[in-house]
């Protein structure tokens, strides 16, 4: 970067504004897959709307490329700076612009941190259900870029579709301020959904309006055991029909992985015995407190008596509810501890789901007599995370790995990315979920929008010159 730019940049942000030389920490070039190569020597924080729009006017001028950076949680390697790249953190942008009970919506900045919304919404008789284990660090600009998913999909969808209205700045600095609040309007093209999930690649969203629920006023979790995985499916539609739209989540670990969990991760009582080929964890919210846990309770023993499930342990206080979430959520961490290994997050079709499993199982034996896989995830919305490594193989055969799940997702036609994005993490694989002309239009947006591909370049998808 020339020294006349840094100079103007400089000027846009003010004091407070940028970082620079050893001021610049570790945690701007290091997300979760580890510590970047390129520590950059320049951070611009800006304040507000106007002052990113000035930074994007000179950046598009000069040519100079941008990362945007939220909470640096993403799974994908998509905020972390390549080399050259001017790294933008909307730390400082930072704040909720409004709560509106009337419409149930709330207005925030797009470097405000999930669980700070989370909190506000609970605290005026609301819920924000977008939820996930970064809550604490990511940022919301972040949960739309890569338009998140979590653990309450099943009811309340994804980021997509918690979202009314998107400020975003583009690639010349043209600010678009859709920040609508009205559930319906069909006004020509649905400008924002062009800038979430597009991974900052189309725009840097500034703010948003978010739609709120209404705050639950009962939470019933229970914890099953399952013997197969028809039973799994079977148990579901059980509960998605008895509840009717009150189940609130329906989270599933294989027996491998709940036995992982509790080997490794020392906070957690073991709920159920070992023994059941998977698990579950299914939860309601409701209006009516008195009636709710007695109707959940009842349709777990149909269930029961079914032969749907074995055994189920069921919540009598929040502190219990708290307990099971636990298990699950210590998914990730006992995942964690088997580094080296390849992690996926991918969709597919319920029906193909135990096939998938064993297949690729079956074809990582093959090739790796001692290969291991952990299977659990978001079942209900097809979604599955794993696992994979060959044991006492040195060095890990990660690309070897991959190419093996995701030649099997291709084959089912399902999706190599459920909720994590693709990033610079996938992007080899993304042909594998989309066709031909699916990626030469998703090209010919990003040559449209960005056509000197300053924003978060090769995330995604390499631009072709044009
Ligand atoms: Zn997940």
């Amino acid at each position: 970067m020339n020294a006349e730019l840094i100079t103007s940049l400089k000027e846009v942000v003010g004091k407070g504004g940028y970082l620079d030389g050893d001021d610049v920490g570790e945690r701007y070039y290091t997300d979760p897959r580890g510590v970047g190569d390129n520590q950059p020597s320049l951070i611009l924080r800006p304040a507000t709307t106007e002052e990113l729009s000035e930074i994007m006017k000179l950046c598009h001028a000069a040519g100079q490329g941008v990362v945007a950076q939220g909470g640096m949680t993403g799974l994908v390697s998509g905020a972390r700076p390549e080399d050259s790249e001017l790294p933008i953190s909307f730390e400082r942008m930072n704040g909720i612009d409004e709560l509106d009970s009337r419409t149930s919506t709330m207005t925030v900045q797009s470097g405000t941190p999930l669980q700070a919304i989370q909190e506000q919404a609970d605290a005026q008789g609301f819920l924000f259900p977008l939820d996930l284990g970064a809550r604490g660090s990511c940022s919301i600009g972040g949960n739309l870029s890569t338009n998140a998913g979590g653990n309450r999909v099943i009811r309340y969808g994804m980021t997509r579709d918690l979202v009314l209205g998107v400020e975003a700045v583009l690639a010349d600095g043209t600010i678009i301020s859709s920040l609508n609040k009205m559930i319906k309007n069909n006004t020509g093209y649905d400008l924002k959904q062009l800038f979430i999930g597009s991974e900052g690649t189309l725009g840097l969203i500034t703010k948003v309006v978010l739609r709120l629920s209404p705050k639950p006023r009962s939470q019933s979790v229970a914890f099953c055991g399952v013997s197969d995985f028809d039973s799994v499916v079977n148990f579901m539609q059980h509960m998605k029909s008895g509840l009717g739209g009150n189940l609130s989540a329906f989270e599933v670990i294989w027996q491998s992985t709940y036995n992982l969990i509790v080997d490794k991760v020392e906070t957690i009582k073991a709920p159920l015995s070992g023994d059941y080929a998977y698990y579950v964890l299914v939860e309601t919210m409701g209006g009516d407190p008195a009636r709710d846990q007695d109707r959940f309770e009842d349709i777990l023993g149909e269930a029961l008596e079914a032969g749907l499930i074995e055994d189920a342990v069921i919540s009598k206080s929040q502190g219990e509810i708290d307990d099971l979430w636990q298990v699950r959520d210590g998914m990730a961490e006992a995942m964690a501890t088997q580094q080296p290994a390849s992690g996926f997050d991918v969709s597919l079709l319920i029906g193909d789901m135990e096939y998938f499993c064993a297949e690729v199982d079956r074809r990582l034996k093959a090739a790796w007599p001692e290969a291991s896989v952990y299977v659990g995830g978001h079942l209900g919305d097809g979604n599955l995370h794993l696992v994979a490594k060959a044991e006492n193989v040195d060095p890990q055969p990660k690309d070897a790995i991959d190419t093996i799940v995701y030649d099997l997702v291709g084959e089912l036609g399902g999706s190599v990315s459920a909720e994590h994005g693709i990033g610079m993490a996938k992007k080899a694989y993304l042909s594998k979920s989309r066709s031909p002309a699916e990626l030469a239009l998703m090209h010919t947006l990003k040559q449209a929008m960005d056509p000197k591909g300053l924003l978060n370049r090769g995330r995604v998808f390499e631009m072709t010159p044009s």
